[in-house]
């Protein structure tokens, strides 16, 4: 017998259900905006407008570090810490696909058990081989969602590879790094200079054989980041941690709470969110722009007839450049 197609919910279930705190409607809405079906790209819009008004009161956290480095069991521990103080957490972790294999890089082992079991906690992997921009898009997207859906704090997770990090940075209100003490990690870190995009960093397992690498570590932690803020009066602090043992999860929560604190008062808080809006604006009109140019036969015509003209040196790249652009607007006055 053939199967029934399965009932899409509407508009209006959708966000009724996302504005009610429905976990499985809360996880359909974020299947409907992450879709690239042209016909769902509508209704994504009307159900992202609904809620809208009811977005903005969470905390933005993003987590980031290296494969193994305990993301997920740190998201564990500070999940638990957060439900005991009767809130409720949601976690996005994006994953984007290994640059090497193309396969996940979080892995597709069951992440963070005890807390996807809690009411009040929703996690949700979104894997992606989009490029990285198209993931921060729809991430922010799903970010919106979760907090229409009363979750007081969302957690969005990210693998410390490629741009990934600077692209959560610029989601978040609070950036926490993880470390993994002597494992090269700590170079690579001051490599990238991600040290500067964080908040705090928390040196991750720092239980007993690890304990006196893991000082070694914040020393020296503590050391670059006083270099990089000679002279500020609130740094960012390094922590030590262990998700086996418990300890400096309630001091992670703390940095948090103090920092937010602090920057709601001087108003740095809702700068830096409106930034991030006008920003999210910005981006998301940059690529539209982008994928609208190439709707047009013509101006692929053109492009190809101009890449031969430069490739055999008779147009310069600027002069065809220009070309082009002019050819696209021909086309939308025309359309
Ligand atoms: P992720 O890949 O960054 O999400 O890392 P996981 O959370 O999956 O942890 C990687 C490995 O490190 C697992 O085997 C964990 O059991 C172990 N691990 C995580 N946190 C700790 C910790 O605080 N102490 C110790 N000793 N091991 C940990």
């Amino acid at each position: 017998m053939k199967q029934q197609a399965r009932q899409r919910p509407t508009l209006e279930s959708l966000a009724d259900g996302v504005l009610n705190g429905d976990r499985i409607l809360l996880a359909q809405a974020i299947t409907l905006i992450e879709s690239h079906r042209p016909d769902d790209e509508a209704t994504a819009i009307a159900l992202l407008e609904k809620v809208m008004p009811h977005t903005g009161n969470s905390l933005r956290i993003g987590i980031t570090g290296t494969p193994g480095v305990g993301k997920s069991t740190f998201i564990e521990s500070l999940g638990q810490f957060i439900l005991k103080n009767n809130k409720k957490v949601a976690v996005l972790s994006i994953d984007p696909t290994s640059p090497v294999g193309g396969g996940s890089i979080l892995g597709d082992k069951t992440r963070m058990e005890t807390l996807s079991k809690n009411r009040n906690a929703f996690i949700r992997p979104t894997a992606s081989l989009d490029s990285l921009g198209g993931v921060a898009q729809r991430t922010r997207e799903s970010m919106l969602l979760a907090e229409a859906a009363g979750y007081d704090f969302i957690i969005i997770e990210t693998v410390g590879v490629g741009q990934s990090e600077y692209s959560v940075k610029e989601m978040v209100d609070f950036f926490l790094l993880l470390m993994l003490p002597g494992s090269g990690d700590d170079l690579q870190g001051m490599k990238k200079g991600i040290v500067e995009l964080a908040d705090a960093i928390a040196i991750t397992k720092a239980d007993g054989d690890n304990v006196n690498r893991a000082r070694q570590a914040q020393a020296m932690y503590a050391q670059a980041i006083h270099t990089v803020y000679t002279g500020a009066t609130n740094t960012p602090p390094v922590i030590l941690t262990s998700a086996v043992s418990g300890v400096g999860i309630e001091e992670v929560w703390t940095a948090i709470s103090d920092a937010v604190a602090r920057t709601k008062l001087s108003g740095a808080f809702d700068q830096q969110r409106n930034r991030q809006y006008v920003a999210w604006l910005n981006d998301q009109f940059a690529a539209l722009l982008k994928s609208d140019v190439w709707q047009y036969d013509q101006v692929r015509t053109a492009q190809s007839l101009l890449e031969s003209e430069v490739t055999s040196k008779t147009k310069s790249p600027r002069k065809a450049a220009n070309e082009l652009l002019a050819a696209y607007h021909r086309q939308i006055k025309g359309s």
